[in-house]
């Protein structure tokens, strides 16, 4: 992993735990009785809304979709392409997508954009860190847990070449 590693705590895991409740309890209010469909966005995503549904105590679907970016800059270039689709149809849905970070905001534009073509009811965003220092284009964002620096974070599902996804916190890679 190359002398990276994760270093000072971002989000600890008691800070974690207060909050997903309470982006729960909000979530639980909003969307009573409208049966939403959250969507996962993979593979980042899965521990934040492993823990967020079970702060959810209504009835609501959940899937997953898969994105990549492609390579080509230093950070995200915009050029998302979906890797693995819906299970469910989602035309006249509530649909809320769950994100892990938004940094640019191309990949939730894209996603947005992607899902808003099937017809959904509604469609919000929900997203544990959102880095709003670093935005190229504007993101409407419903429910946000966290703003953070611009630094690279791991841990609670964020990776740094596939490793650290598995940290019960969040903290920033170090080192190399
Ligand atoms: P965007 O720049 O399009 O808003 O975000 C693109 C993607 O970059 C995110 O969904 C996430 O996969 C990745 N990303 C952005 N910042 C970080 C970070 O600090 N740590 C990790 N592990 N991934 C990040």
């Amino acid at each position: 992993m190359g002398g990276r590693r994760p270093g000072r705590v971002v989000i600890s895991e008691a800070e974690l735990e207060a909050r997903v409740a309470e982006l729960g309890r909000a979530i639980a209010r909003d969307y009573a009785g409208r049966e939403p469909v959250l969507v996962g966005v993979l593979q980042g995503a899965f521990v934040f809304m492993a823990d967020l549904v079970r702060a959810i105590p209504i009835d609501l679907a959940t899937d997953f979709v898969g994105l990549q970016s492609y390579e080509g800059g230093a950070k995200s270039s915009g050029q998302v392409r979906l890797v693995s689709d819906l299970s469910l149809p989602i035309a006249d849905r509530h649909v809320l997508i769950v994100e892990d970070v938004v940094d640019t905001g191309l990949t939730l534009e894209y996603l947005r954009r992607n899902l808003e073509a099937r017809r959904p009811r509604s469609v919000r965003v929900c997203v544990l860190a959102d880095k709003a220092a670093c935005r190229q284009v504007p993101a409407a964002l419903d429910y946000v847990g966290f703003t953070i620096p611009d630094v690279y974070v791991v841990g609670y599902g964020f990776d740094y070449q596939g490793f650290y996804r598995n940290l019960p916190y969040v903290a920033a890679l170090e080192g190399g």
